[in-house]
């Protein structure tokens, strides 16, 4: 991924500082992974077992026992690793380094307040976040996507802009796999077709390519096998990856040769409810409002029973993450907001339908509603 101008990153951790302090945090706890990349610049290694943390104090305090006091933030990074992460981070910050034999936990604790109340990534290591209680048993936790939801879910204008490469090469890829054979090739060397396809429009990562044929697209979660697609099949195909470090995430259904009569309709009634999940995107609109709106056809149409999942999840720095389009899910929808619409009809023995674009909410040139960032056509194509 190409690295932003460092004031980003700084940026970032003085809106995170803002945000925590309007929270009534101290400050916010960032662990390897998406999250370290959002603020550092850098993912680090999410399969290592020593600590790395990096402590972004809430606006207006001071790191409780820190160095003087001085409320910037500071990472606690393993001695052997201290080294690796100045040189790879596009925004360096001060390291607190630990050595193997001290206690890791006792270490970031310095930088805690004895009785603070703190964000920490929703990926810690449940070990890290146990050994901090252990240090500190003043202290609290709250997953960060609970605590400060819109940090990384709300994008800057250069975040989008890379979200809409990324959904330009998907819609690339879809384009290109219509005009191949389906008929008597299996679903994994479709699948395969599609992850080459995706490397070749600007992926450098391919998180899935789901290939669901027949049957096996009436389960959401049905990957890609050994299925040898026929001639009259339904298949949904769902694709999907990093681009230049932001996702993509797209699900057409085509159908091999003539559909017949009720794949139609049930694709037409789709189709309305993926439209109308993103005609819910509107000023004063929460997440569960973009369920609601889609569940709706489905239900008029008496197909409610058969859409068994979620409308849409958040996308970003990784393919899947919060906010979710869910019953129960208030948050309001914020300008800059980037997630999926994807409702679905799935009959069991027969076939599934599911069509799903990745939006933002409110940009600069729809501010009263959601623009695309996928956009090949939802018509149900015919391929061969
Ligand atoms: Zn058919
Ligand atoms: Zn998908
Ligand atoms: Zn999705």
């Amino acid at each position: 991924m190409t690295p932003f101008a460092p004031h980003v990153y700084a940026g970032r951790r003085r809106r995170a500082a803002d945000a925590a302090a309007r929270a009534g945090l101290d400050g916010l706890l960032v662990t390897p992974g998406a999250d370290l990349a959002y603020f550092l610049g850098h993912t680090s290694d999410t399969a290592a077992e020593r600590l790395t943390l990096l402590v972004v104090p809430a606006a207006g305090t001071t790191p409780e026992g820190g160095n003087d006091g001085v409320a910037d933030a500071l990472v606690v990074v393993p001695r052997l690793e201290a080294h690796d992460l100045e040189r790879h981070a596009a925004s360096p910050v001060e390291a607190l380094a630990w050595s193997d034999g001290e206690d890791e936990h006792a270490v970031a604790g310095r930088l805690l307040r004895p009785h603070g109340r703190y964000a920490i990534s929703d990926s810690a290591w449940a070990l890290h976040v146990l050994g901090l209680q252990r240090a500190l048993p003043g202290t609290s936790y709250q997953a960060v996507t609970r605590a400060l939801p819109m940090l990384r879910a709300v994008k800057s204008s250069e975040e989008v802009a890379r979200m809409a490469a990324a959904g330009a090469g998907a819609d690339a890829v879809f384009g290109e796999i219509l005009t191949r054979r389906f008929a008597g090739r299996r679903e994994s060397d479709v699948a395969a077709d599609l992850a080459a396809l995706l490397r070749e429009h600007g992926h450098e990562q391919v998180d899935f390519t789901l290939v669901c044929a027949g049957a096996n697209g009436a389960d959401p979660h049905h990957d890609a096998g050994s299925t040898v697609i026929e001639d009259g099949d339904m298949v949904v195909l769902d694709f999907g990856g990093l681009a230049d470090g932001y996702g993509s995430d797209t699900t057409r259904t085509v159908h091999v040769g003539e559909p017949t009569a009720q794949e139609r309709e049930v694709h037409d009634v789709v189709r309305a409810a993926q439209q109308a999940g993103r005609d819910a995107v509107r000023p004063g609109a929460t997440c569960q409002d973009v369920d609601r709106a889609a569940r709706r056809v489905i239900d008029d149409a008496g197909y409610g029973e058969h859409f068994i999942h979620r409308t849409g999840h958040g996308i970003g720095l990784t393919t899947h993450e919060p906010p979710y389009m869910v019953e129960g899910e208030s948050l309001p929808i914020e300008p800059g907001m980037c997630f999926s619409v994807e409702p679905g009809i799935y009959l069991p023995g027969q076939f599934g339908v599911r069509i799903e674009d990745i939006v933002v909410a409110f940009p600069e040139d729809t501010p009263n509603g959601s623009r695309p960032l996928n956009d090949s056509p939802r018509d149900l194509l015919v391929v061969a």
